[in-house]
Formats: structure tokens, C-alpha cells, sequence
């Protein structure tokens, strides 16, 4: 049936303006206008691909999907470029307030977290503040007890709450085991207030015994906070089973509109394949696949022959290391000068309202040009300080000139990582609105 299904949604896909267009223009006006090319490419990868955890079977559909789809979309060279990586699934997850009634909590592991002994690990819980708070405890101070760390994540336009409200879930488990703790349980990094809770990325650290680690989501974590107020001490049942799996499959779809001018000069537009296995990874990052795909094809013109060659690299494995990133940037090592333009969309569905850059000094009346080409469709010129983001940040540090379009992340970070990243909470109209942005930068690159 998945044939089928394959089969129906690629000709859907198809049926519109193959040139990216969709027929739809963009704006308030979309809803009433049949789906554009990049809501019916978001709805393809997460329908009949779904959720694609980087190094399962998920990921290689999603690549065979890619593959697939750009050919479709008459893409002149289409490749995958494979690498491997260590992967990890979770099979098991579950946490309960055993001093109060086995109240069960929802939890969910973080990925890279190894398992709890099969029976759990039951424990007094150490309620600790904040991440700040856990670097200032001495060592042993949490010995035998399970640590929660409270932090909450701000909500903000440009996302800037997640830096901080990050640190907790990459290093809580080293900085917690550095003080004896069993496992460590954090609030979940999101802004929502459901029970949802987010899974990401965690570190270990060699030197540093590994302990289990989990997010718990942010309904829960109040209902711990509420506990914790009312001075009665908790004891924790934390359940987790995850699989390591070595030399798991990966890679980069690498797709190239070339260039009649210059085909070796390129302008890379740039997005993620893989997801978390919770939701079908709608806002992280089908909308940024659709997004740079159909302003690919919108920025090279019916004709498909734009001067330098357009590149669309949806890359593999960002969410568990970045290792897209870091494989294309060495594949690639010998032609990193002839990028001219690097951009990359991972940030949701939200408009676009500010373009930074990071350029040479000498090409910035370029870049100030092209910014002010964004003006009408609401965007601000931003600073020359941008790092593009996490799959071209090492084209950015070989010198790659970057432009940064923000997106409005203000409620980007309800649904980042969980069960709850579907296909509904894209807005169809601020995802035309980014085809478009994407699309005058990509062609202003491509024919200077
Ligand atoms: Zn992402």
C-alpha cells in the first residue's frame, strides 16, 4: 500500500507549477488557494515518510524520498552522498513519582541517553533550580539520588531562549554524574505547557561515568515543582530502554540546478532530511526542505537556467551531531572557495524577518542590496555577524559567505523535538512568504 500511497502523493506533487511557483503567490490570501509546491512537499515527507531518526530505515526512506522527488522536481544531478554514524532508538520509557500514588509522569529519553537497569532506577529526586545551580553543588552532593533540573526555557522572536535553556539537556547528565547522581531528569527545553515532553540531543563526557537522562515534559515538571514547594521529599522510578547501533547508514541528498555561466560557482541552500522519532518532524525540518527546494526551482525560472548553479543539500543526521554538516564540508573540501552563498532553513514555518549576513567587507553593498530587496515582504537588514546555521556552520568557518534569514521562532519551540511536530502546525501562508525570501536571495546570488 505504501506504493500506492507514494504514487498518488507524487503525482499531487507534481500536478501544480513544477517551476515553484504553485500558482499560489503567497500571503494571507494562500489558505483560500489550492497547497503551494512547499506545503504539498511538507506534507509528502511527513505523510509518507513520517518520523526519520538519523541511521534507521526512516532516514534511508526519507533519502530514497528526496531522491525521488528532486529528479521529479527536474533537478539536472541528483546524488546521495552516504557516511555512516553511531545511531541510537529508544524502545522504552517511563518515570513515576513513587512517594505519591506511582503518579506517572511523561517522559521521554534523550537521544544518546543509554538505558536504566532493566527494573528502573528508583530513587530520592535532588530538585535543583537551575542548571547554574547544579555547576555550583560540590562533588557527592547528589550521591544516590536522581537529579531534576528545573530551568524553563523563554519564549523570544529569534529563538535566543534555547542557548541557555539548552545546556542542561547536552551536559545535565555529565555535570550530575560529576556529583554522584543515578540519573538525571530535566524539565523539558520547549516553551509549551503540555504534556509533551522534547527529546535532543545529550552528551557524555569520557572521563565521567554515564547515567541515564530524560526530559520530562513541562505539565509534569510543575506538578514536581508543586511537590517540591509543599517540603515533601520525592523518590523517582525511572524506566529507560535504548539500542546503540553501530556503523548506522547516513547521508546527504546533494541536488544541483547548474548553472549556463558559471556552473561551477554555487549557490547552496541548505536543510535537514533527518527528524527525532517522536513526530513526523513537520517544523523540524520538512518546512525547511520544502522551503529551500521549492525556492530553488522559484529562484532558477521556468527556464531552469539560472547563471551560477543552485544547490540544494538536505542534509543527514543533523539532529544527533551535525555529521551532514561536517561530511559535506570534507567531501566537498577542494570546491568550498567556489561557494559564493551558503543559507540554510531550520527554524519552522514562522516568516522571515531578518537578514544577517556574514560577508567581506568589499561585498556588503552586494548583500545590503539584496536585503533591501526584502523589504516589502517585512524583512530588516540584520548585522554581518552570522553563522548561518548548524549544517553550513562549517562552510561558514572556511569562509563561505552566509546569509541568515531569521524566522519568527516565538512558538517554534512548542512543538521542536516532540510527538506534537505535525503537519497542522505549519501555516501555509508564512511558509509562501519564506519560499519567496529564499528565493530572491538564491537568485540574486545565482545571476549577479
Ligand atoms: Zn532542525
Amino acid at each position: 500500500m505504501r506504493g500506492f500511497v507514494a504514487g498518488a502523493l507524487g503525482l499531487a506533487l507534481l500536478g501544480g507549477c513544477v517551476s515553484g511557483d504553485g500558482g499560489s503567490g503567497f500571503g494571507d490570501r494562500a489558505s483560500a488557494l489550492p497547497p503551494s509546491l512547499a506545503y504539498r512537499l511538507t506534507q509528502s515527507l511527513t505523510t509518507e515518510v513520517g518520523p526519520r531518526l538519523a541511521g534507521t530505515p526512516r532516514e534511508a526512506a526519507a533519502r530514497d524520498w528526496a531522491v525521488r522527488t528532486l529528479k521529479d522536481l527536474k533537478f539536472g544531478r541528483v546524488a546521495v552522498e552516504p557516511f555512516t554514524i553511531k545511531g541510537w532508538a529508544r524502545e522504552r520509557e517511563e518515570a513515576f513519582i513513587v512517594s505519591h500514588g506511582d503518579q506517572a509522569l511523561a517522559v521521554t529519553a534523550l537521544g544518546g541517553s543509554i538505558s536504566t537497569p532493566k527494573a528502573g532506577i528508583t530513587a530520592p529526586i535532588a530538585f535543583v533550580a537551575s542548571y547554574d545551580d547544579l555547576l555550583l553543588a560540590p562533588p557527592d552532593a547528589y550521591a544516590g539520588k536522581i537529579v531534576f533540573i528545573n530551568d524553563r526555557m523563554k519564549a523570544a522572536r529569534d529563538g535566543s531562549g534555547y542557548g541557555v535553556a539548552v545546556r542542561k539537556r547536552s551536559r545535565g547528565a555529565i555535570e550530575a554524574a560529576k556529583r554522584g547522581a543515578l540519573a538525571v531528569a530535566i524539565r523539558s527545553v520547549g516553551t509549551d505547557n503540555t504534556r509533551f515532553p522534547h527529546t535532543g540531543n545529550m552528551n557524555y563526557d569520557a572521563a565521567v561515568k554515564r547515567i541515564p537522562a530524560a526530559a520530562v515534559s513541562n505539565a509534569d515538571a510543575d506538578q514536581l515543582e508543586r511537590l517540591h514547594a509543599m517540603g515533601v521529599p520525592m523518590r523517582l522510578k525511572l524506566v529507560l530502554k535504548t539500542r546503540a547501533i553501530a556503523d548506522a547508514p547516513s547521508g546527504n541528498v546533494v541536488a544541483d540546478i547548474v548553472g549556463v555561466e558559471k556552473p561551477d560557482e554555487i549557490v547552496l541552500l541548505a536543510a535537514h532530511l533527518d527528524s527525532w522519532d517522536l513526530g513526523t518532524g513537520a517544523v523540524d525540518d520538512a518546512t525547511g526542505v520544502a522551503i529551500v527546494v521549492a525556492a530553488a526551482l522559484k529562484a532558477a525560472g521556468p527556464e531552469m537556467k539560472p547563471k551560477r548553479t543552485i544547490r540544494v543539500v538536505l542534509y543527514g543526521a543533523e539532529e544527533v551531531g551535525v555529521h551532514g554538516g561536517d561530511a559535506y564540508a570534507k567531501a566537498h573540501a577542494g570546491e568550498i572557495a567556489n561557494h559564493v552563498l551558503a543559507t540554510e532553513a531550520d527554524f519552522g514555518t514562522g516568516r522571515v524577518w531578518r537578514f544577517a549576513s556574514k560577508a567581506l567587507e568589499a561585498d556588503l553593498p552586494f548583500f545590503d542590496s539584496v536585503a533591501a530587496g526584502l523589504r516589502d515582504l517585512g524583512v530588516e537588514r540584520g548585522d554581518n555577524k552570522s553563522g548561518g546555521g548548524a549544517d553550513i556552520a562549517a562552510l561558514a568557518k572556511k569562509g563561505v559567505p552566509i546569509v541568515g534569514l531569521s524566522q519568527d521562532g516565538t512558538t517554534y519551540f512548542d512543538y521542536h523535538h516532540t510527538a506534537n511536530d505535525t503537519l497542522d502546525k505549519v501555516d501555509a501562508a508564512a511558509l509562501e512568504q519564506n519560499v519567496e525570501v529564499y528565493a530572491r536571495v538564491a537568485r540574486a546570488f545565482a545571476n549577479r
